[in-house]
């Protein structure tokens, strides 16, 4: 089995990312990202700051949104309309979760198509699902490229996605489709997963359930892309990140991603090249 290295190539996508930034100020359009934190959830604060570093990394300005808590709804999505008519701003991401007393479906659906960097907007994701262009999904388009640098022809292949969320199993699904695959979309109420997933070509999964892919489930020779991730603090009390796949039972499958390692430094490599794509349009 050959553990693919999300690390490596995000490194690499970022770098093709840093030369087309550079060719974007050269030709008048410094691409800008706008990142709105609403509240002070730690693990949101986190992630906005990784992704602020890394944009800060690759050349492109980004501009940060802080908002208060108890923020209203119209606030936040007087703050959208500001952004969506600034011509120094290309991406806008709005961190989730929000405060309860916002709607972030209502807020998702303000934000510009052409600027909905993570593809949540109902405009990309019917885009996806027609194969018609648009912004994908940040972690779907990180899986994908995972399986494409191990996987040629994707035609005729059995895929498995565990998990039906909109952000991940859903257009994950749709990409695997546009590739021809023949896709099966697996969820918590699904009879049977285990015989489900053997049938396998593919393997995404992205549940957020701890080893629950085990390796008597994954036929040998197939591809297995780990999307999960759940902390877990060990006996001696260190927090270690784990993936929905038992990867130590693994050894029969072709390629397997890591976590932590695999999907993971992919996502925000794939928000970078979102905004540098939506500026270049
Ligand atoms: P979600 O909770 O919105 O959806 C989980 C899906 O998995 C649901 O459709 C549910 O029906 C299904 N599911 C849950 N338990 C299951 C089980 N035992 N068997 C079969 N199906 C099951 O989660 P999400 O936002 O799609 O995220 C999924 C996982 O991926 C989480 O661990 C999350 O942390 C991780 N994630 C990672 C990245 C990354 O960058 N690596 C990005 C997004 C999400």
């Amino acid at each position: 089995m050959t553990p693919i290295d999300g690390r490596a190539m995000a490194r690499a996508l970022s770098q093709r990312t840093a030369a087309e930034v550079a060719d974007l100020i050269a030709r008048g359009t410094p691409p800008g990202l706008a990142v709105v934190l609403v509240g002070e959830n730690p693990a949101s604060e986190v992630y906005v700051a990784r992704k602020m570093a890394e944009s800060a990394r690759v050349g492109i300005t980004s501009f940060e949104h802080r908002l208060p808590v108890e923020t209203s709804e119209a606030v936040l999505l007087a703050l959208i309309d500001m952004l969506n008519a600034d011509p120094r701003v290309h991406g806008i991401l709005v961190q989730l979760p929000l405060p309860e007393q916002i709607d972030a479906g209502r807020v998702l659906d303000a934000i510009a198509p052409g600027k909905d960097v993570d593809g949540f907007h109902p405009v990309n994701v019917g885009r996806l699902s027609t194969g018609t262009g648009g912004l994908v999904p940040c972690t779907p388009l990180g899986c994908m490229m995972l399986l494409d640098s191990v996987i040629d022809d994707y035609r005729g292949l059995a895929a498995v996605v565990i998990g039906k969320s909109n952000i991940v199993g859903k257009p994950v699904a749709m990409l695997l489709l546009e590739r021809e695959c023949t896709v099966t979309v697996t969820h918590i109420a699904t009879r049977g997963l285990p015989e489900i997933v053997c049938t396998a070509d593919i393997v995404v999964a992205a549940a957020g359930a701890p080893r629950l892919v085990r390796g008597d489930w994954v036929k040998p020779g197939a591809v297995v892309i780990d999307v999960g991730i759940t902390r877990q603090t060990d006996t001696d009390g260190r927090t270690k990140l784990v993936g929905d796949a038992a990867f130590d039972e693994m050894a029969h499958a072709r390629a397997v991603t890591p976590v932590p390692g695999g999907v993971g430094p992919m996502t925000i490599a794939c928000l970078l090249a979102n905004t540098v794509r939506a500026a270049g349009r």
